[in-house]
């Protein structure tokens, strides 16, 4: 065993602060590193700001929810949102777990192809898929998840005219017991229109209709509505069975699980009110026995989870630029990193930690980014010790939706590293230049030339 190394020893304070009716505010404490990787060394190599991702936790998180599933419903397959994150590396992560794709735009439908998904393998959803998108997938074998009527009599049309069968399904939406309802996307359930849109499917002989599709929200804090949802579609799935013999290959219930993010409003941390996975799981896979088939005649469940997944997986390293005592008294710190980054902090109160443990009171601060607009807020209120020029932050569950939500706005986005299960960092995302921003710019000749006085 290697000889630790000395290191001087800090008082920690027990903090008391202002009691709510739930309590003392949370103490927050320092992280040095993550997966083993000290921020210090992180930042040094990659500067800030710096999203970090997990590796290891990726494959974890995977692992540990398939499980859950496996161990309940003997076929489970997860198809990777590429929506929720789709950097080149991330997607690639799933796809060596045995992850399909599943995408929701032609751009996100290429690259799933360019990283090597083959058709069959890419679940292609979303309202706007266009003709040459749709001509494109049918060609190679994807599964093609119907919204609405246009689409359906676009893709016989297309089969006709290509002399191909598509592999389809529709997504249905339906009340769960949330509001209000995402009845905007698929074909309604109670209305009798999703099986209307299946009748149609059946009678086409260019369409084979492989299986039902629902995705009832996101961040959906109770297990109950999918119960609901799945009930639904296996009611559907019976009719199919029964009135026309159809077998269906699969039964998609979408994401929409939470992470452990903490949504804004709420007022205990989402650890301390969601359910667990394995509540979700249960709701989802018992009824799907009601269909009362055979092992072999099951259809396969289908996840699309992204944010649960991936959230707790990301971390964005920031730097404090200065910290300023408000007119009001309030203490603030301003970062380097803005909303422009984090689409995400609109909804959710992102936790933050320092990354060295500092002596001295805590107080409630507020956290703004780095942009000249007064919406740029990262949290409005979250217990701090004292901060200084210089001092480095780490911004939890940042791994769903702000590498595919953030904009370039004002700054230029930085570096996005992955640490490797056997601890080398590697960059997936090169920080961005002035270039990449004006590389598609054109500036009309008679626009190039001016005098300083106009
Ligand atoms: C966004 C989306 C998902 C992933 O949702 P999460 O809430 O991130 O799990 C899955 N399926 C469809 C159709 C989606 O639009």
């Amino acid at each position: 065993m290697s000889k630790k190394i000395y290191e001087k020893p800090i008082i920690r304070k027990q903090q008391s602060g202002l009691m709510n009716k739930f309590g003392s505010p949370q103490i927050s404490r320092a992280v040095t590193a993550i997966d083993g990787i000290s921020i210090e060394k992180l930042t040094e190599q990659f500067g800030s700001p710096l999203f970090v991702f997990s590796e290891k936790q990726i494959r974890e998180n995977y692992r540990k929810l398939k499980r859950i599933f496996k161990t309940r419903y003997p076929k489970v397959r997860f198809a990777w949102s590429y929506k929720t994150n789709y950097l080149s590396s991330i997607c690639s992560v799933y796809h060596q777990e045995g992850s399909w794709a599943e995408v929701v735009s032609e751009f996100e439908y290429d690259k799933a192809r360019n990283l090597g998904v083959a058709g069959e393998n890419i679940i292609f959803n979303g309202p706007d898929k266009t003709e040459a998108a749709l001509e494109k997938a049918i060609k190679e074998k994807a599964l093609l998840h119907i919204d609405h009527f246009d689409e359906l009599y676009s893709i016989k049309e297309i089969t006709q005219h290509l002399n191909l069968k598509a592999r389809v399904a529709i997504r249905v939406n339906m009340d769960t017991g949330i509001y209000p309802p995402w009845n905007r996307f698929g074909f309604n359930y109670e209305n009798g229109e999703a099986m209307l849109a299946l009748k149609r499917i059946i009678h086409e002989e260019n369409l084979e209709l492989v299986g039902l599709h629902t995705h009832i929200g996101t961040y959906i804090m109770s297990a109950e509505p999918y119960r609901q949802a799945v009930l639904k579609l296996v009611d559907l799935a019976k009719a199919l069975y029964d009135q026309y013999e159809v077998r269906l290959e699969y039964i998609d219930v979408g994401g929409g699980l939470p992470s452990f993010n903490t949504l804004k409003g709420q007022y205990l941390e989402a650890e301390q009110i969601l359910p667990t996975y394995e509540d979700y799981a249960e709701a989802i896979t018992s009824p799907l026995f009601d269909l009362n088939l055979p092992t072999d005649e099951l259809p396969t469940l289908v996840l699309e989870t992204g944010r649960a997944l991936i959230d707790d997986t990301g971390y964005l390293i920031t730097s404090v630029i200065a910290t300023k005592r408000l007119s009001t008294g309030k203490q603030s710190i301003i970062i380097d990193a803005g909303v422009n980054y984090l689409f995400t902090s609109h909804w959710f109160n992102h936790k933050i930690l320092p990354t060295k443990e500092i002596s001295g009171f805590t107080e409630n601060t507020i956290v703004y980014g780095p942009l000249c607009m007064n919406i740029d807020v990262i949290r409005e209120d979250v217990v701090l010790p004292p901060m200084h020029k210089g001092d480095k932050l780490v911004i939890f569950y940042v791994g769903a939706y702000s590498v595919t939500q953030w904009m370039q706005f004002i700054t230029l986005r930085p570096n996005v590293v992955l640490i490797s299960e056997e601890g080398d960092v590697d960059v997936i995302r090169e920080a961005e230049q002035l270039e990449d921003i004006t590389a598609r710019e054109k500036l009309p000749e008679r626009l190039k030339e001016f005098t300083p006085d106009g």
